[in-house]
This record gives structure tokens, sequence and C-alpha cells, in this order.
């Protein structure tokens, strides 16, 4: 195992054991989102608060679940925090394409997006960039993903709230 894997390692168990901006908010004003992957018996619950300029001011989570599930949603929910509804989408496909889950119609651009990202090591997707060597245990990615699909679902409750 090389120097970096070893750090992805060690990032991965720490917000595991030690995981950020764990419990809820209260609903409303927040959004709230849950998700399960049955396949491991993963559980997270997603609570946001979004300001009128679209950022995402506050964000919480519970959950159980494998060490894999748990810490991607504790390192979500650090990525996240402060940033606007845009970037965060920006960032979730970045992840979904990182984890090599093809949804865009142009595959192309998400070859062009992936080889970017590699090029650069991940490191503009920061702690985020940890989670890549999941891709390694297929039966894994729905574990990594599942704090992310979950987001995702706020987000378009919180959408659906604006109309
Ligand atoms: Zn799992």
């Amino acid at each position: 195992m090389n120097e970096l894997e070893d750090l992805y390692r060690e990032i991965i168990l720490d917000h595991y054991r030690n995981p950020r901006n764990r419990g809820v908010l209260s609903v409303p004003p927040a959004i709230t989102s849950e998700g399960l992957n049955p396949l491991c018996g993963d559980e997270i619950s997603i609570y946001l608060d979004i300001d009128p300029n679209g950022i995402v001011q506050e964000i919480k989570f519970q959950g159980r679940g494998c060490s894999i599930s748990q810490s991607s949603a504790s390192i979500m929910t650090d990525s996240v925090k402060n940033k606007s509804i845009g970037e965060i989408l920006d960032l979730i496909s970045k992840f979904k394409i990182m984890m090599n889950v093809h949804e865009k119609q142009d595959e192309d651009e998400e070859i062009h997006v992936k080889e970017d990202l590699i090029a650069q090591n991940y490191s503009s997707m920061g702690e985020v960039a940890a989670l890549q060597g999941v891709v390694r245990f297929p039966v894994r990615i729905k574990c990594a993903l599942l704090a992310w699909n979950t987001l995702l679902e706020a987000l378009k409750e919180a959408e659906v709230k604006k109309d």
C-alpha cells in the first residue's frame, strides 16, 4: 500500500470514528431526506438549511451502517457546507464520475471530466478524494454513494419547496 492510500485510509477511518456534523436540525425550516442501502443495511438521514441565496448554511446527518457509508456521509457534509447548490450539484456529479457511476447522456463529456480529475489526482475535491479507492470494491460503491444520493433528494425537495 502506498503513502497516498495510507493517507486516504486514515481520512476515512477518522471520519468514521469522529463523524463531523452529526445531529439533526429542526424541520421546518430545515429540509430533510432519508436514504437506505438495503444491500448493506446502511441508513442516512440528512438535514439541510439553505439560505435565500441558495447557500447551504448548515448540514447535519444521522445514520448507521458500515464504515464506508458513515465516513462518506461525514466527508460529504464537510464538503458541501457553505457551498451554493450549483457548486454542490457539480461536486455530486464529479463524485459519481469518480465512483464510475454514469448518469449523463453525454458519455464523452464524462470521460473528459474523469480524465481531468485523474490528471489532478482529484485534488479539487479535497477529502472527498479519499473515497476514490472504494471503486476497487464494487459492492461498496453503493455504500459510498448513499449520503450523496440522499443529499440529492434533499436538494430536489428544496427545489419543490421554493416553487
Ligand atoms: Zn455499507
